[in-house]
């Protein structure tokens, strides 16, 4: 039977910013070129989640003001759900503000914005520039490391609990939090990343193994020259 991704997009229209909607373009595309289904769902301000409805959730960046309605109306409608998720492996890949909302909160000034809790960090507004520039850093998903690039603009610092494994290692610009070195977050199946770009065009290598996670399946390479292209130029932009 030919296999279907589905995937759930959470608060497409709220959090998408630098066009972090173009990943779902790019998961979308690499199963129909490959003759396989996709299937996409989304669910946003004041609805439920179904733990089984999808193989692979997704959830791009925000502003603050858009992530204050989310994180909120998240924990409500959406936190025993993703959990569910997580627990039955399924693949949760969350950008930027996104990736913030994963943690247990997210501290601006006064107002402190609850997160899921799906993974063990903490978001803090520190005095400070935002941390905004090309980025490019090296994870091992399994295969052995891996250049992941992007770009990042985000005013929040995030650090990762005691045992909290990130994502990767910068190579070039800020991370997590600009001072320790480490990008993103990854456990199980679950991961947290600064990197816009949008992330998945520039990485494609990166979509292939979310889908083949998602599935339990192994994909068979496609024609990548223009991909491979844009990934060496998101690696130059960040100077790598
Ligand atoms: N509003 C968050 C921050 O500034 C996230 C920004 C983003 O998603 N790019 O830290």
């Amino acid at each position: 039977m030919t296999p279907t991704l589905r995937v759930c997009s959470l608060y497409p229209e709220l959090m998408n910013i630098y066009a972090d909607r173009g990943n779902i373009a790019v998961l979308r595309a690499r199963c129909e070129w490959r003759g396989m289904g996709f299937e996409l769902a989304a669910s946003s301000l004041g609805e439920t989640l179904d733990p089984d409805s999808a193989d692979l959730f997704y959830m791009g960046g925000g502003q603050d003001r858009d992530q204050a309605l989310v994180a909120r109306d998240m924990v409500d409608t959406k936190r025993d759900a993703l959990h569910a998720v997580a627990a039955r492996g399924a693949v949760v890949l969350a950008v930027c503000g996104g990736y913030q909302l994963l943690g247990h909160s997210y501290q601006m000034g006064d107002e402190e914005l609850p997160g899921v809790g799906l993974v063990d960090l903490r978001t803090v507004r520190e005095p400070g520039e935002r941390l905004i520039g090309n980025c490019a850093i090296e994870a091992d998903l399994g295969s052995g490391p891996r250049v992941i690039a992007g770009f990042e603009n985000h005013g929040g610092r995030t650090y990762l609990g005691d045992g909290e494994e990130p994502l990767g290692r910068v190579l070039k610009g800020f991370g997590n939090n600009g001072r320790d070195g480490f990008e993103g977050v990854h456990r199980g199946n679950v991961i947290g990343t600064y990197l816009h770009g949008p992330l998945l065009p520039k990485n494609v290598w990166l979509a292939d193994h979310l889908i083949e996670l998602a599935l339990d399946i192994e994909l068979g390479p496609l024609d990548d020259r223009m991909e491979d292209a844009a990934h060496a130029s998101a690696r130059r932009a960040a100077g790598i």
